[in-house]
Parts: structure tokens; C-alpha cells; sequence
């Protein structure tokens, strides 16, 4: 037979492109629109249906950036179309290319009941089948002119990024307000011949299958008539019937569809856009469940919710109704899908704590699945926390953009730092906004990794971020793939049906062990400093605040905060959602969080402030406490207790022969030479130099920093081929306080001044930055080349620290050039290591290098403090920031984890008499207290977690400061786990596995 293929085809393409698809709407009339401009920012929705509109019509320009406008939509259905089913049409000015990102309404009815979203694939509302003509219709459209940011013009500058920039240009055109005549039998055959059309691409050409499937559409395409698509359709739907029938092979991939819009809780638009955004999906998503009696919808984030509950209780009522039908299902058990790289421990925690619970007190919910489709890697302490949570799966499916490596697996069991396993699924079809496109299907199919011994993937499937969610074609689309040859099988599911099929037909999955590093995003642990350390101080106030509530609570009676306390963890643990804490965000969003981490800081100040007070006594004149929330004793007070301070000890000044200064404490001797770099940093007690031979430490490095696209997230590896060690020093001279040496440099549009500091008694360089910068597009490296020689580095993460490579021997270690650490980075040879600690920076890299002088291994630890990408916002990072750093030479791991935590929490000196012993004490140093607070019950248990965080065994005992009336162990919801553990007296004798995670409630 002649090969016509490529004729047919394109026959396909033209004829449903030109006559099919025009004809599913084959009538329309305008409808009247009227509209009223909020004149800031959006009002209560009584007030906008309230409003008095003024004519605008069809063409006219509306919508100023970040505004809000209220259409006023009236009409009668004409009598001529009495029986048919019927549609309006409202396009706002919609860009069909893409999917959100742009205007938005959410559609009412005159008494404030929601109808559904309009975005730009989903612009229908229906208005009755079959109407009687006649019928008046008013509609309200609450619609909102967020500007397009990214789209248009990938990564240019914009000012669009915040009202206060943004301008007042009109954004959007209105383009179609009608009724219209819908014919489903014309909708129906554009569904078959999608599916059949995509289906036969993907399809081998050698496959019998193929060219059945390209026979029937061509005889259903002779069966159209093209002047009556409408009244031929049906005959064509008829010579499709039979290659739709038949089913598909009994090897075919399962694919569990899940019904799913990813929301961004901010990112291109601020926090209360996404209040609105999520209220438009979950209006769609409740319409089509109504109309789809298959249909599953799923919704991560339980702030999602709370914002649904609190600011749309008409959204809400819809909502908790499909819930209680089992079809809009809550996922993930987190408040937020957030960042897992940088959050701390006891946040990580929380952000399960809050989210799991949240779904428990609504609908008695409790998620076994984390889902994260969209977060920018995982770090190794994750398992263990999503186990101590009481989950028990993963998914996401962003490992598929690493640029380097391929992902080995697509269900596999993901191994921590302490050796808990997750069962994993990273969806083939590689895309968290599957669209049920044949071409996504089959690519599902084909990239299983686990093919031959598993069989089920998944798909989440609905347009996100404005998108309005799963669309009705979707559904048709998935309900003709159900049981189809020659295509996957599709199935709406939930995430839970889905893991439970899959890990029942999975015995024995790979296992990966160690840190999901995502190979692209690294700049996301540098950009936005501010918000970093608004994140990371909040942490440290946070651990504050509980624990001297909690210890003001028991020993002075003092109130707790329980509602005060809950709120702001909510407020933290938003703010790590996986476009704010990196700091891939507009303008608008890391402005405002700015300033909500500044008031979050002043009510956690007043809090911890009120509990020292009540328990340091009265302030005598010359009596000064210490408060030490650190988890080691520090100057002599005991962790979690206060006392009067150990002093003594001096730091020696002097003139450094050839120019610069010494500093000496009798433990570490630092040479600062002239330009102000730290040429020697000599251990006493070893007897042994820290810096490599020739190089200096504190050293400056300035990068420039033009990535090929994502402006603030992406780093690429070339912007190490060029840079300017910044060795100029304006001035180097004694500090203000004793024991310091003040250095200050000037470099393009910026200054840095540095103060270093050598405390009495410290074995510990602390070096204070703050940067005032103006540049663009540049890295800012602080440079630490140190002589040691070491395979492999620490940082700290989750409940420990986990291992990289300082070599570069294959493409996986290559690929890690830039990493996360939270409070240390340690690195050692046998016997002598060197930390260095941060209170703020995330980002960092090692390098090694050996050299020809000795043979002699210099190892290169950098932290990354600031950059300057132009995209999203402009002026990232402009301006001046304050971090400090420290240098730990001779640090164990053990060294590193103490002086990572003295860095961010400095001693507190309250004046009192009351020396105040701690709730809890814990014997050994490798066990370590990430919380003490009371119950979230309102008991008045004390609730103490505490991990081992050298990465051994520990023995230890747990003192109560208190009499001990009972110990249970408990999950992070603080529910119990087991039987009694037991204790003797005030005493509870433990045992930890390395780095093993353990939360004891105490009963008083
Ligand atoms: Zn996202």
C-alpha cells in the first residue's frame, strides 16, 4: 500500500484546527459588561459584588499591574436556543500560550455564591443544559491584572516585580464576553481525535496499531461534512468507536493521574495573590468534581487551606464538602511544599508538625505521603524527620532537571543519615502539570526506569499558578486512555492509592543513599540574604523563646504563649516555602519578608525577654546572669540553665613583624598581615598551622555571576574562571574592642569592613562582614585555604551532618560545586579538623588543589555571602548586610556542632540573682537538644527533642530538672509511640543510634 502517512496528518491538523474545533461553540451573542477598578488592593467580596460598575466594552484595555477589577456580565439566553446547552464565554485578554502567569478572575454568582475560575484554558462558565431561552444571566467576575514577569521576555530586568515599581499601564485587553451555543458531540470528537491523533505520533510507525488508528481517522474525517461539522459529527465519532474499544496490553504502564494544580504560595505575584489564586483553583477543582463522577483532586500545603478557611469560607463550604466525598483530598502533610536544603532542624520538623496536624484537625486526615513535586532538593536529614512525622512516602519530580547526571531510579528507597529508608517516586512523565497530551503519556511510559519489576507511575495532572487546575479535557482525555492499545493506562488516583499500589507490587526497590542534590538552582542558598537570615534568626528566637517560656512556665509559673508561639512558627515555616527562603521571588515578597521577619524578631525578643525576667529575680545592681540556650555549657553555665558567667583571660595585640597584627590568646595565634588577610592562624595546643602554606585566609573573592537563564536561582560552573581577589585594604588597624583588628576594603560600587576577633580563651577566629554592596551580577566568596589534606567534608543538616567529595572524580561529585551547610562546615585528617561556622550563609564550596612546593594538600573552603542577579528582582541584595563567620581550628565534629550553635545564639546577659537550673540535662556533648517546650496540648508535659550528633553511638542520661512523674516516647506530633520508657527517679538512661532523633514528653 501507498505510504500516505504524512497526508493524513496533516489532514488531522487542518481539519480539526479550522472546522472542528471553531464549530464546539457554532453560535454567540455579546453579553453586556460593565466594570469597577478596586482602587488598591483587593476588597472584601461583598464589596466588589456591591459595586457600581461603568460600561466597558469588548477591546477596551483595563487592568493596571497588581490590580483588581469587578466585571458586571448580563445577558438573556435568546429564545431560539431553547434545549441546547449553553456557555459563556469570558476572556479576559487570556495569552492560550500559556497556561497562568498572567490575569486571573474568579467568577460569581449575584449572592456571592463562586461558580469557578477563568484562566487561560478554562474560560467557559456553564449556564444551563438544556436552557429553556429566556433566562437572564448576571455574573460577576472578581479579576485580578497581575502582570505577566517571566514569560514574554525569559529573564530581563522588570519592575513589574512590586506595586510600588509596577506603574499603572493597562495589562490585559478584554477579548470575548458572549453566550454561546455548546456542542458537546463536537467537543466529544475533538477529545477522540486529540487522543487518537496523539496517541498514533507516538506510536512505532512499524506498529499494526499506528495505522489502524490512522485509518479510522481518516474515514472519520470523510464522514465530516465541513460546511455541518455540527451535524456530522456524530457519524464521525461513530467510525472512531471502534479503535478507541480496544483495550490496552496487559504490560501496558499504570499511571495514577492525580488531579492537581501546583500554587506557588508566592513567587511571581506576593503571599495574598496566592490567597486569591488558590481560591479560583479550588473553585474549579470543587465545579468539576461535581461534573465528573471519576475525578480526584489533591492539595498540598495546609496553609493553602488555613488561607481557604479564613479569607473564602464560601470557597471553604465546597471544599470541606468534597473532602467528606472523598475526592478533594488534602496531601503531603506540610504547611508549605518548602525548601528542605536550607530549613533547620526543629523547622523541618515543624513544617510536618503543623501541616499533618492542620489535616487532622479538619478532616481526621493524616498524610503518609510528603509531597514536594517542585522543591530544589533533599537534603539527607529528610528521612528520618518524615518517619519521626509518622509518613512514610516521597515524591517529587524535580531531580529530573539536574542538567549533569540522570537519576538512576523512579521508585526507589531514599536512605538518610541514620539509615531510614523512604519509599520515593519521582513521577516519569517529568512534569508536575501533566496535561494528558499523548506525547506526555508515552513519555511516561518509555522513561520508567523500573520497568521489567514495576509497573505504576504517576502523574500529577492540572495546570498550576493560575492555571485553574485540571481541566475538563483532561478528564475526557484520561477517560479515553483508561484502557486503551498502544497507550499507558490511566487511572485518577489518589496519592495515597498510588503508593499503596506501588509499593505492594515493588518488593525490593534500589536504594539510594545520601542527599537527592538537585544539579541546577544552586544560587538558591545565596540570593536574598536578607531573607536567609531573617530565616535563620528566626530559628534560633524561635528555640529561644520555647525554651525559656517553657522553663519560666515550670519554675515561675509564668503563662506560655502556646497561641503566640504557634502563630509565629506558622509565619517562619510559610516563609520557607520553596520560592521565598531561596529567594527566587519578586521584589514585592522579599520585601514584605523583610519586614515580617523584623516583627517576628521583635514579638520573640519580647517574649524571651518576659521569661528571663521572670526568672533571674530581682536585678540586683551588680549581679549579671547568663542565659545559655545553647546545647553545651558555655562560660561555665550549664545548657538551658543561667548562671553567673566564668570569666578570665586576655587576648594579646601586637605589631606583626613586616606589617599587620598579631592577635594571641595563648591558644591560637592569627597573623594579620598588612592588606588585612589572615596569612597564619596557628594552633598552640597542636602545634600545627591552619592555613595552607602561601595563601591567606579571609580572603575576598569576587566572581561574575551570569548564568545562561534563572537569573537569582542558577549559578553556572563558569563563573569560577574569572575573579578578583579583592587584597586592597583601605584601612587595617586595632578594633574598637580588645583582641580585634578592624580591616576595610572598597571595591566597584561597595565597601566591606571586617572586624577580627580573637575572644580570651576561644580556640575560635570570629570574623564579623558587613557589606555594603551595589554591584551587579557578581558572587561575593569568602576564601579559606586551608593546609589540610581530606577526601571528604562535613556540613551540617537536619539532625546531623552529612558527607561530600572535596574531589571532583566523576560527574556526580562535579556536578556539587555549590552546597548547602546550616551552622558548620568541618573538614579533618586524623586527629586535627578545622570548622568553620556561620550564623547566616548558607551556600558554600571546597576545592582542593596539591601543591608543587611540599606535595602538600591545600583544601579551599569558601562560603558564598552575597549576590547580585537582576532577575526576578532588580535590586537583589542591594544595600548593606552583617554576617559572621568563625574559623575553629583543631575542631572535632563535635567542636563544630557547639560553636555552630554559640555563633547563633548569642549569650544573653540578663542583670537577676536567681541563677536558674535547666529543665533538662543531658551527660553527653554528642547528644544534643533541639527543643524544649511544652506540650501543644496544653498539658504541661515538657516535651524535650534531642538527637546524637557526632555520627556514632551514644549512652547518655536525660535528667529532669523537675520531679518526674512519666516518659513517653512520642512522634514530632508528640503523640506517643510506645510503652513507657523507663526511669529511675529524675533519671532516664539512653541509648541513640547515630544521629538517631528522639522526642520524650515528661510528665510532671
Ligand atoms: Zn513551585
Amino acid at each position: 500500500m501507498h505510504d500516505d502517512r504524512d497526508l493524513i496528518e496533516a489532514r488531522l491538523k487542518r481539519v480539526l484546527d479550522e472546522r472542528v474545533r471553531p464549530a464546539v461553540y457554532p453560535e454567540s451573542v455579546p453579553l453586556d459588561v460593565g466594570v469597577w477598578h478596586a482602587p488598591g488592593e483587593p476588597v472584601p467580596v461583598a464589596e466588589g459584588l456591591a459595586a457600581v460598575p461603568r460600561p466597558i466594552t469588548v477591546g477596551d484595555r483595563w487592568g493596571a499591574p497588581w490590580g483588581t477589577s469587578w466585571f458586571t456580565v448580563t445577558g438573556a439566553v435568546p429564545a431560539a436556543w431553547a434545549g441546547r446547552t449553553v456557555e459563556a464565554i469570558l476572556d479576559l485578554g487570556f495569552d492560550e500560550n500559556m497556561p497562568g502567569f498572567q490575569c486571573e478572575g474568579l467568577v460569581y454568582r449575584p449572592d456571592g455564591t463562586p461558580v469557578k475560575g477563568l484562566n487561560p484554558r478554562n474560560q467557559w462558565v456553564r449556564v444551563g443544559t438544556p436552557v429553556e431561552g429566556g433566562e437572564e444571566v448576571r455574573l460577576h467576575i472578581e479579576a485580578a491584572s497581575n502582570p505577566v514577569i517571566l514569560d514574554y521576555h525569559p529573564f530581563l530586568p522588570t519592575t513589574l516585580g512590586d506595586k510600588e515599581t509596577a506603574g499603572t499601564e493597562p495589562q490585559y485587553r478584554l477579548a470575548r464576553i458572549d453566550l454561546a451555543v455548546f456542542d458537546e458531540t463536537v467537543w466529544q470528537l475533538v477529545m477522540d481525535l486529540e487522543v487518537l491523533g496523539e496517541l498514533m505520533r507516538e506510536l512505532p510507525v512499524e506498529s499494526g496499531r499506528r495505522w489502524e488508528i490512522l485509518r479510522a481517522v481518516d474515514r472519520a474525517l470523510d464522514a465530516i461534512d465541513l460546511q455541518d461539522v455540527n451535524g456530522t459529527a456524530a457519524a464521525a465519532r461513530e467510525r472512531l468507536a471502534g479503535v478507541l474499544a480496544s483495550p490496552a496490553e496487559p504490560s501496558a504502564h499504570r499511571i495514577s493521574a492525580v488531579g492537581h494544580a501546583h500554587i506557588d504560595s508566592a513567587w511571581l505575584w506576593p503571599l495574598r495573590e496566592t490567597v486569591r489564586k488558590v481560591a479560583r483553583t479550588a473553585s474549579n477543582m470543587t465545579a468539576l468534581i461535581d461534573e465528573e463522577p471519576d475525578f480526584v483532586f489533591a492539595m498540598s500545603q495546609a496553609q493553602q487551606w488555613a488561607w481557604i478557611k479564613e479569607h473564602r469560607p464560601e470557597v471553604w463550604a465546597k471544599v470541606t464538602k468534597a473532602v467528606s466525598a472523598g475526592r478533594f483530598v488534602p496531601a503531603g502533610g506540610m504547611w508549605v511544599e518548602s525548601d528542605t536544603n536550607m530549613p533547620g532542624s526543629e523547622a523541618m520538623a515543624r513544617q510536618f508538625v503543623h501541616g499533618k496536624r492542620f489535616f487532622l484537625d479538619e478532616f481526621g486526615v493524616e498524610n503518609d505521603e510528603v509531597w514536594l513535586p517542585d522543591t530544589f532538593g533533599f537534603a539527607a536529614g529528610l528521612p528520618q524527620i518524615i518517619r519521626a512525622a509518622g509518613s512514610k512516602w516521597l515524591l517529587t519530580q524535580k531531580i529530573s532537571w539536574s542538567r549533569t547526571n540522570t537519576f538512576p531510579h523512579h521508585t526507589f528507597l531514599w536512605e538518610g543519615i541514620d539509615g531510614t529508608r523512604i519509599f520515593t517516586h519521582f513521577p516519569p512523565v517529568d512534569t508536575y502539570n501533566c496535561s494528558m497530551k499523548g506525547g506526555e503519556i508515552a513519555h511516561a511510559a518509555r522513561n520508567f526506569k523500573d520497568k521489567g519489576v514495576a509497573r505504576h507511575s504517576l502523574a500529577p495532572t492540572g495546570w498550576g499558578d493560575g492555571g485553574g487546575g485540571t481541566t475538563r479535557e483532561m478528564v475526557a482525555k484520561a477517560a479515553r486512555m483508561r484502557d486503551l492499545e498502544g497507550s499507558a493506562t490511566v487511572t485518577w488516583e489518589t496519592p495515597a492509592e498510588f503508593f499503596t499500589a506501588a509499593e505492594a507490587e515493588y518488593a525490593d526497590p534500589p536504594v539510594w543513599v545520601g542527599e537527592l542534590y538537585l544539579e541546577l538552582h544552586r544560587a538558591t542558598l545565596t540570593s536574598q540574604a536578607k531573607t536567609k537570615q531573617g530565616n535563620r534568626r528566626s530559628e534560633s528566637l524561635l528555640r529561644e523563646a520555647e525554651l525559656w517560656s517553657a522553663t519560666a512556665a515550670v519554675r515561675a509559673g509564668h503563662p506560655y504563649p502556646y497561641e503566640q508561639l504557634d502563630r509565629i512558627w506558622k509565619t517562619v515555616l510559610l516563609h520557607q516555602f520553596h520560592d521565598i527562603l531561596p529567594g527566587s521571588s519578586i521584589a514585592w515578597v522579599h520585601r514584605e519578608a523583610e519586614r515580617t521577619y523584623a516583627a517576628v524578631a521583635e514579638e520573640l525578643e519580647g517574649v524571651i525577654e518576659g521569661a528571663q525576667r521572670a526568672l533571674a529575680g530581682d536585678p540586683e545592681p551588680d549581679a549579671v546572669l547568663l542565659f545559655n540556650s545553647a546545647p553545651h555549657t558555655r562560660e561555665g553555665v550549664a545548657a538551658g540553665g543561667a548562671a553567673v558567667p566564668l570569666g578570665g583571660g586576655v587576648t594579646g595585640l601586637r605589631p606583626r613583624e613586616g606589617g599587620g597584627h598579631v592577635l594571641d590568646n595563648g591558644l591560637l595565634r592569627v597573623e594579620i598581615d598588612e592588606s588585612g588577610l589572615v596569612v597564619s592562624v596557628y594552633d598552640l595546643v597542636a602545634g600545627r598551622e591552619s592555613v595552607a602554606p602561601g595563601r591567606a585566609a579571609n580572603l575576598l573573592q569576587l566572581h561574575s555571576d551570569f548564568p545562561n537563564m534563572w537569573d537569582a536561582w542558577d549559578v553556572d560552573e563558569f563563573y569560577r574562571n574569572t575573579v578578583v581577589d579583592l587584597t586592597d585594604a583601605d584601612e587595617v588597624a586595632p578594633g574598637t574592642e580588645p583582641g580585634s583588628v578592624r580591616v576595610t576594603r572598597s571595591f566597584g560600587g561597595s565597601t566591606v569592613t571586617q572586624v577580627l576577633s580573637l575572644a580570651p580563651g576561644a580556640r575560635r577566629l570570629d570574623i564579623e562582614t558587613e557589606v555594603d554592596w551595589h554591584e551587579t551580577e557578581k558572587f561575593l566568596k569568602l576564601a579559606f585555604p586551608l593546609d589540610v589534606r581530606a577526601d571528604r567534608y562535613a556540613s551540617e543538616t537536619q539532625y546531623g551532618h552529612a558527607y561530600r567529595a572535596t574531589h571532583t572524580n566523576t560527574s556526580w561529585e562535579a556536578a556539587k560545586f555549590e552546597a548547602c551547610n546550616h551552622r558548620f562546615v568541618h573538614l579533618e585528617e586524623p586527629g586535627w579538623g578545622v570548622a568553620l561556622v556561620n550564623d547566616s550563609t548558607y551556600g558554600h564550596d571546597v576545592t582542593r588543589t596539591v601543591r608543587a612546593s611540599d606535595s602538600g594538600t591545600t583544601t579551599t573552603l569558601r562560603v558564598s555571602l552575597l549576590r547580585a542577579p537582576r532577575f526576578p528582582d532588580p535590586e537583589t541584595d542591594q544595600g548593606v548586610h552583617r554576617f559572621r563567620h568563625a574559623l575553629v581550628p583543631g575542631a572535632t565534629i563535635g567542636d563544630a556542632v557547639r560553636e555552630g550553635y554559640f555563633i547563633n545564639l548569642p549569650a544573653r546577659r540578663v542583670r537577676g540573682a536567681a541563677a536558674v537550673a535547666p529543665l533538662v540535662t543531658l551527660d553527653d556533648d554528642a547528644v544534643v537538644v533541639t527543643a524544649v517546650k511544652l506540650a501543644d496540648d496544653g498539658s504541661g508535659d515538657v516535651i524535650v527533642r534531642f538527637h546524637e550528633a557526632h555520627g556514632g553511638r551514644a549512652r547518655a542520661t536525660l535528667t529532669a530538672g523537675f520531679p518526674l512523674g512519666g516518659v513517653t516516647a512520642t512522634d514530632l506530633l508528640e503523640r506517643p509511640l510506645a510503652a513507657e520508657v523507663p526511669h529511675e527517679g529524675d533519671a532516664v538512661p539512653l541509648t541513640l543510634r547515630p544521629f538517631e532523633l528522639v522526642t520524650l514528653r515528661l510528665r510532671r
